[in-house]
């Protein structure tokens, strides 16, 4: 399989891997950062995992399913530990939101709302623990009712970044944030952080 490797890492690029090979051996051939606790397995519509979900774990389906992830595409990106993981999330997720084909309500109108709710968890200034139940309940209203898969890949990113990082939500909550916006996870010049 091809794998695309990038974010906290020495060399990012494709990888040519045989299928089943370790999560953590092709993070290790690409040289990640030891200063890299969170990765986002299988692109934007895939799920954050934690270091220590990635040890031990094929990058297959199979092994992935316990952890909520699968391969995907296969793209893989090591987030540095610099960098706030909701914050660097709520961008993908207002790209994803405007990438709707504005078809179906659930996904024009809902994605646009799960956008801002995220945005608004993202910024210690804003984040309400009325916006992280507000999520969770939108993304159940969400998940399935698009004539694609496109809001359901939404929704699973989100909540896996509502799971993984659970603690920094709280933090923001209190009104502090343990990172900032680095821009890892790349973008069209189309989303908010170009704005
Ligand atoms: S669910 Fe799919 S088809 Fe419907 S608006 Fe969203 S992207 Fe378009």
């Amino acid at each position: 399989m091809l794998v695309t490797v990038s974010g906290s890492v020495a060399r990012a690029g494709v990888y040519e891997a045989p299928i089943g090979v370790g999560l953590a051996d092709v993070l290790e051939a690409a040289g990640w950062s030891a200063e890299t606790d969170f990765i986002l397995v299988g692109g934007y519509f895939g799920s954050w995992v934690t270091r220590q979900d990635a040890d031990g774990r094929a990058l297959s389906r199979a092994s992935l399913a316990s952890s909520g992830a699968s391969p995907g595409a296969g793209v893989i990106l090591a987030l540095p530990n610099s960098a706030c993981g909701i914050r660097e999330t709520a961008e993908a997720v207002d790209w994803l939101a405007g990438a709707s084909s504005g078809q179906c309500g659930p996904c024009v109108h809902g994605l646009a709302a799960v956008a801002a709710c995220v945005a608004q968890l993202a910024s210690p200034a804003t984040a309400h623990r009325a916006d992280l139940e507000r999520l969770v309940r939108w993304c159940s209203e969400i998940e399935g009712r698009g004539a694609c898969r496109h809001p359901d890949g939404v929704v699973k990113l989100v909540r896996s970044s509502l799971h993984v990082f659970a603690s920094e939500v709280e933090v923001h909550r209190r009104g502090r944030c343990s990172g900032s916006y680095e821009g890892w996870l790349p973008l069209p010049l189309t989303g908010r952080a170009s704005r």
